[in-house]
């Protein structure tokens, strides 16, 4: 059953949004060679609370142990923050979600640290354009179908993965909602968008196979060959004649020091 969202929810979970950002852009200014993941899961945690939210990664399925997914180079998702220190070259994708006024938000956002090779950057350039794409299809009249088409269509072009396991969700009083929102499919198929719905398009694209495999952690999931993926995610409300974006990555721009968006497009 799919939720709508009323404006009241909506301008809830717009305000949670904004702490969302405002602690990844905290996040952002801490990531450098030499960082542990651990570290950025503590001032993630810190930034949240301090704001009147909850991480909603905490506990989730009673197991996650932080508030981020710190996903490293051939993780794709659900990577467990640890000891792990960041190196140049590395691409590290974060994922985070806050629960606030009985809302939840989520969004990433994969960045490189200098060094990353040229390849692996127009991986990362791509799969945000995959994303502005997604966003771009998800419009009142539209069917999930041409969001996945739109980001499939795009990354297959250049012979990337599209990971099938994992895929976009509503948010609302629970952290995955109805409708999925996969990065493949039909245009024209699916559920039918209306004005109300909220969910977040997320694709998870690898550099090489699509095909991803589990740690015995149970949750860090990595491609199976080894080669790097990317993960950007952004929350979307829908709306009778427009689309709002709800989450953002304006302070992570702003506060991540290595401009590699600005030098690489
Ligand atoms: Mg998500
Ligand atoms: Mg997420």
């Amino acid at each position: 059953m799919i939720h709508l969202k009323t404006d009241e929810e909506i301008n809830i979970i717009r305000e949670g949004a904004r702490i969302l950002g405002l602690a990844h852009g905290e996040v952002a200014s801490h990531i450098r060679p030499g960082v542990k993941t651990s570290e950025l899961d503590r001032i993630a945690e810190a930034y949240i609370r301090d704001h009147g939210a909850v991480p909603s990664f905490k506990n989730y399925n009673g197991s996650f142990p932080a508030s981020l997914c710190i996903s490293v180079n051939d993780v794709v998702v659900h990577g467990i923050p640890g000891n792990y220190e960041l190196r140049e070259g590395d691409v590290v994708s974060v994922d985070c979600g806050v629960y606030y006024k009985g809302y939840h938000t989520d969004s990433a956002y994969t960045y490189p640290l200098e060094g990353t090779d040229e390849k692996v950057l127009l991986l990362l350039n791509r799969t945000y354009e995959s994303l502005m794409r997604g966003i771009a299809q998800a419009k009142a009249g539209n069917r999930v179908g041409d969001i996945s088409y739109a980001i499939q269509s795009f990354v297959e072009s250049f012979g990337y993965g599209v990971v099938r396991e994992l895929v976009g969700h509503g948010v609302g009083k629970n952290l995955h909602e109805e409708p999925e929102i996969p990065n493949y499919g039909k245009r024209g198929k699916g559920v039918k968008l209306v004005p109300g719905m909220v969910f977040a398009i997320e694709p998870m694209i690898n550099m090489g196979t699509r095909r991803v495999v589990q740690d015995r952690d149970g949750w860090t999931i990595r491609t199976a060959d080894r080669r790097p993926s990317a993960h950007y995610e952004h929350m979307v409300a829908i709306r009778e004649n427009e689309t709002e974006v709800l989450t953002t990555h304006q302070y992570i721009e702003q506060r991540y020091a290595y401009k590699w968006r600005s030098k690489s497009q």
